[in-house]
């Protein structure tokens, strides 16, 4: 075990994994993780090294660019060293690239600089002579390259021979290489009919295609290349004096230069630039990673200079990546409403995906098995699109020593009943009934949107009302009174009014509305609406699980699991007393005369609404129940096909749509007229 300081042994930790990845990246074009997770480690490693300059050493990532040569090629130095680009992540990541920019330049106010996509690629070093390619070379280790021109001649958008009268004695053009995403799909598609493993991303795909001893490989898979750097002699007369003027240069010697370049006066315009092609990237045939941004004037450029490894007068900044890197913390326990324990990693928060997430589900014990984590291990953790937080990955090599491995407890934390693990079942479960875990989730979900739709019991209030034993099940719930209520933490008499007002009106939900807030396991609200409609009340449901099964599967969408969740639920004695309480205290738990089910065609049958902003009485909720129970549907989206939409206050695209379209809009007098028409 090693007895180093902790900062010198996470530094060498730190080192020797971003060495391994930067090798299997740079030199074997098979990248070992996420760029987004390298480039937060590698973030980690510069903060170290900042505080502590002692630690760093000759070979760290942070002393170097890329990766050394492969083999199998000649390597060449470069005329002009490729250096890489420093990263920006965040606005105020690029506020101090600017302000130090400033300082350095000795300057105040606006500097113009030139927007670029930051194209996922490789880069290239193009030398001509006298107007001739004379040599193609990748970047390597920013000082050496390997020497390519064979298969660079292949790509047809690298001029053989500059388009100048007068060329230059040499020119040094660098740029991207790319392989458009039709062309990375194909080439993977073969690898896959082959048997071979696949390219990670377009950019590894084409570092190895870069790298193919046969041009005619490479010629076959349509490489492309965008030019965004020119070294000419000093002495070129009329040479750019800006890099605007250097891709002008660049188009019209016969490059192709990427049409999206743009001039931006000022930090604000380069803010807007990043924004806009945040989303504008999704459009682009090939990939693009972020957007780099570069002082126009080439005098000021030189002014800047360099550091180590990146000029100082330009920076990429990077989009919001789906995966990153965390310290884990501990591991949670969350009890579900129906007793499902469901593990969940606390690790420290970091940025993802354009959220700051600390908490992400580990699914179940199985999973937690598998990724064997222990406290304070570097966890990679997800965010794609809509999904919930998950941990992927485990960085082990990182592991501190003497880490403990978290478990599973053997008792539930809410309770302290022991856990239960039905064999061949993925889910842990407290099968403890009153377990006040299981309690409040089964509160919560009853006054859900789409249950009973109670305003004013959200989650801290239930915790209260469980926790000082108030309620026990969701008939307690109504016989809560207003001065109790009102004495409670963050409550006042007319929040407690209106609660009690609310609860006693949820009696008049519809009855399908009242069957899905049992929460009975796999009745969701459109099972809950099946079934209503083919049993009004709970007693026909209850009779039809116990004697006649066949009835509850004859209907549309219901499996045979459903009906035996049924089963097990009415036959459950907690559930029947439930029920009988809940028949105590005024509710039908059957549709009323006026539910979809119990009522025949109306005039509003096959009309379509769409409701928007907030209405003067009726939440969004009720109204659509009742023009559901009308017999209308009620949509998301404003068409040509909307018959009305009803508009409250504060209503927004929605309302333009409907006027722009001529679709007849309400207010909500107007659509409780017309529901009193269409039922009479
Ligand atoms: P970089 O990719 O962050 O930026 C420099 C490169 O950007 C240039 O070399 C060039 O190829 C490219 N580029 C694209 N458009 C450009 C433009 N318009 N102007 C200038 N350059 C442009 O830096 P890097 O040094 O190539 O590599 C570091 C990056 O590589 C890290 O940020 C990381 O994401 C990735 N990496 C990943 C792993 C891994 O294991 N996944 C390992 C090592 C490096």
């Amino acid at each position: 075990m090693s007895s180093a300081p902790p900062n010198q042994a996470r530094a060498g930790e730190l080192r020797q994994l971003l060495q391994r990845a930067a090798h299997a990246y740079y030199v074997l074009d098979a990248p070992e993780m996420e760029d987004s997770v390298y480039d937060r480690l590698y973030r980690e490693l510069l903060e170290l090294e900042a505080a502590h300059p002692e630690l760093i050493t000759p070979d760290s990532p942070s002393q170097r660019v890329g990766g050394a040569p492969a083999e199998g090629f000649s390597s060449v130095e470069h005329r002009i060293g490729l250096l890489s680009l420093d990263n920006a992540f965040t606005p105020s990541d690029l506020d101090a690239w600017y302000s130090r920019l400033l300082k350095v330049l000795d300057r105040t106010g606006d500097l113009a600089m030139v927007g670029e996509l930051k194209i996922d690629g490789n880069a290239l070093a193009l030398s001509y002579e006298q107007g001739l390619l004379v040599q193609a070379a990748t970047r390597g280790d920013g000082e050496r390259g390997e020497q390519i021109t064979g298969n660079v001649r292949t790509i047809a958008s690298v001029p053989l021979r500059l388009q100048l009268e007068n060329p230059p004695a040499w020119v040094e053009v660098r740029g991207e290489a790319l392989i458009p995403d039709e062309t990375f799909a194909a080439i993977n598609a073969e690898r896959a009919a082959r048997g071979e493993t696949l390219f990670a991303n377009p950019r590894n795909a084409c570092a190895g295609t870069l790298r193919q001893l046969d041009p005619k490989v490479v010629a076959a898979r349509r490489l492309d290349f965008f030019a965004y750097t020119l070294h000419l002699p000093k002495d070129t007369p009329q040479g750019p004096s800006s890099q605007w003027q250097s891709l002008q240069w660049l188009q019209a010697a016969g490059f192709k230069v990427n049409p999206n370049a743009e001039l931006l006066p000022n930090l604000a315009a380069v803010q807007a630039f990043f924004s806009a092609w945040d989303t504008g990237r999704r459009a682009l045939p090939y990939a693009t990673d972020g957007v780099v941004v570069k002082l126009n004037d080439l005098r000021l450029q030189d002014a800047a200079g360099f550091t180590q490894k990146a000029p100082r007068w330009a920076i990429a900044l990077k989009y919001a990546a789906e995966e990153a890197p965390s310290i884990l913390l501990r591991l949670a326990c969350q009890v579900g409403r129906t007793g499902v324990v469901t593990p969940v990693a606390e690790f420290e928060p970091v940025p993802l995906a354009g959220t700051t997430v600390s908490r992400a589900t580990l699914h179940n014990a199985d999973r937690l098995a598998e990724l064997d984590l222990h406290a304070g291990d570097t966890i990679v953790v997800r965010k794609a699109g809509e999904i919930i937080p998950e941990v992927v990955r485990v960085l082990s090599e990182l592991r501190p020593a003497g880490a403990v491995r978290l478990e599973l407890p053997q008792v539930c934390p809410e309770c302290g009943s022991e856990l239960v693990r039905e064999q061949g079942e993925a889910a842990t479960h407290c099968v403890n009934s009153s377990c006040p875990a299981i309690l409040r989730g089964a509160l919560r979900h009853w006054v859900s949107k789409g249950a009973l739709d109670v305003d004013g019991l959200g989650a801290k209030l239930i915790e209260q009302l469980v926790d000082r034993g108030l309620v026990g099940s969701i008939a307690d719930l109504y016989g809560l009174d207003a001065a109790l209520l009102a004495s409670l933490e963050r409550m006042g008499t007319k929040s407690a009014d209106n609660l009690v007002a609310a609860l006693a009106a949820s009696k008049q939900q519809a009855w399908h509305r009242q069957l899905y807030g049992l929460g009975i396991h796999h009745v969701g609200e459109v099972n809950a609406k099946a079934l209503a409609k083919a049993f009004p009340s709970a007693a026909d449901l209850a009779t039809a699980t116990a004697s006649t099964p066949e009835s509850i599967t004859a209907v549309f969408g219901i499996g045979g699991e459903i009906a035996q969740s049924l089963q097990q639920w009415f036959a459950t004695p907690a559930n029947q007393l439930l029920l009988r309480a809940l028949e105590q205290l005024g509710f039908p738990l059957a549709a009323g005369p006026e539910e979809p089910g119990a009522i025949s065609e109306t005039s509003l049958t096959g009309q379509t609404f769409v409701l928007t902003g907030s209405l003067p009485t009726m939440s969004r909720s009720a109204a659509q129940a009742l023009i559901e129970a009308a017999g209308g549907k009620v949509s998301g989206s404003v068409s040509k096909k909307t018959s009305f939409v009803v508009a409250g206050e504060e209503a927004g695209s929605k309302l333009s749509k409907a006027e722009s379209l001529g679709v007849a809009v309400l207010d909500e007098a107007g659509l409780l007229e017309l529901l009193k028409a269409g039922s009479g």
